[in-house]
């Protein structure tokens, strides 16, 4: 009797703000065991319960992933249920979401609540003017109580974190908790630490995959999570901010545009925080649809710094011959004793740029990185610390890296990769710290395009705002 007492504190404390199949409530292995116990709290009112594959006017839905048809896969003899069953791909490795399973969730409001304190800010730092504006936006469009969607449109070193910090402060201290959504991984982990330390007294967590599963469903008054994770949260927040909405590809974004939404309470203010909002996002902003505030300043007051658009000729034939394109040499002469990222378009052409680099100068520290490459942390790393002249990469670095005094250079502007988005994350990267608020950005390129343009005519125009 006691043990299931235990049980039944165990499994509300799990499903609060949150929707789960039974798997992951025992992720112990054993959920058959257990599903009386589920039924009973089901029928005495504590949860709710639901078909995880579900239909509606005759098409068929995984109920927590919100996905269709061709992510349904079917199996003839189900492990569970022993008969023909559909089942979600799209969200699998969370747990089978399969048609003789359901999902779960808290018929009772949340047990825990972010406490009286939890909003007290343990960061002491200054906002710049800009910063406050768009703080104070941001907390009176709270406050105000109605269904919001705020865009907070913030260039590259805006310092976007700090400017979410009293609208977090305002959240908590009313008792809410508070979810912040971003696409990658590293930015959950880069993040979790600045939030622990800026709420001392708040119960801060990140959620990402290959977490060990009590930390998974443990509470925090403020959640940092991948968009996958966010998947698992149901009718919970009042605050949801999503950094770098631009960041997901399409299909990506409607998976986040319905995880949000139910991660979302009845009244929800969703934050969408980029710095390279999308023209829809800017249409609707500038008609006013959509709330928004634009920081176009960075937090050291100087400007962007503007990419030089440069013509490298046949780079691909000249990489071939292992030979730099000339302007790209004069760059690097350039940048002298100042590191440089150097973008390409494809991870083909990584080792080539990398020999060209060494025959020209053989003294140059080199390496490469991209998105499957083992070493990428390492690598990182060693630049960072300075340990390395010329970092080669592709796109993956394009946004979240922070590096004191570094330059930019596209190699292959013109490829399709490189749209205007990317650039100016690439552009963004120069530039950012107050010690060194300049530097130097091209774009290398064999005919230039409307992307590269456009980037260039935003970033100037940004500049100008607020001047
Ligand atoms: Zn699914
Ligand atoms: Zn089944």
């Amino acid at each position: 009797m006691e043990k299931n007492e235990y049980r039944r504190k165990d499994v509300m404390s799990r499903i609060q703000y949150r929707r789960l199949l039974a798997s992951e409530i025992f992720y112990d292995g054993e959920e058959r065991e257990h599903l009386p116990l589920l039924e009973k709290m089901t029928a005495e009112g504590l949860l709710y319960k639901e078909p995880a594959i579900r239909e509606e006017k005759g098409i068929l839905q995984c109920a927590r992933c919100g996905s269709g048809k061709p992510f349904l896969g079917e199996v003839s003899n189900c492990s569970r249920c022993g008969k023909k069953c559909l089942y979600c791909r799209a969200c699998l490795m969370m747990g089978r979401a399969a048609s003789c399973g359901f999902l779960y969730s808290s018929a009772v409001s949340p047990v825990q609540h972010p406490g009286l304190e939890t909003g007290n800010l343990g960061w002491d730092g200054k906002l710049s003017a800009g910063q406050r504006q768009a703080a104070e936006k941001l907390v009176q469009c709270f406050r105000s109580g109605k269904s919001w969607e705020f865009l907070l449109w913030a260039v590259c070193g805006a310092g976007k974190t700090e400017m979410l910090f009293p609208l977090i402060s305002e959240a908590l201290k009313k008792g809410n908790a508070v979810m912040l959504c971003t696409p990658r991984r590293d930015v959950v982990q880069e993040l979790e630490p600045r939030l622990k330390e800026a709420f001392p007294k708040a119960e801060t967590a990140g959620f990402y995959g290959g977490k060990s599963p009590e930390s998974r469903f443990c509470y925090a008054d403020v959640a940092v999570a991948t968009t996958h994770q966010l998947l698992r949260f149901y009718k919970a927040y009042t605050l949801i901010i999503i950094d770098e909405v631009d960041a997901f590809p399409y299909t990506m974004d409607k998976k986040l545009q319905f995880a949000a939404g139910q991660a979302a309470a009845d009244k929800c203010m969703t934050v969408y925080v980029t710095a390279t909002p999308s023209r829809m996002q800017q249409r609707r902003a500038a008609s006013g649809s959509l709330e928004s505030a634009v920081v176009s300043r960075r937090f050291h007051g100087k400007d962007l710094p503007v990419p030089r658009l440069v013509w490298a000729g046949n780079w691909k034939k000249q990489i071939e011959n292992a030979r730099l394109p000339k302007a790209l040499r004069l760059f690097l002469k350039e940048a002298g004793e100042r590191q440089v990222l150097l973008f390409v378009p494809e991870v083909s052409w990584l080792n080539p740029v990398q020999e060209a680099l060494n025959k020209w100068q053989g003294n140059l520290r080199t390496a490469t990185v991209h998105s499957q490459e083992e070493e990428r942390s390492e690598r990182v790393k060693m630049f960072r610390e300075g340990s390395l002249d010329v970092l080669i990469t592709t796109t993956i670095l394009e946004r979240g890296i922070t590096i004191e005094n570094v330059q930019a250079a596209v190699l292959g502007a013109e490829n399709a990769v490189f749209t205007e988005t990317a650039l100016i994350q690439i552009a963004g990267r120069a530039g950012r710290s107050s010690r060194y608020p300049t530097g130097m950005v091209s774009f290398f390129h064999y005919g230039s395009t409307r992307e590269m343009k456009r980037a260039v005519r935003t970033i100037i125009q940004l500049n100008r705002w607020n001047s």
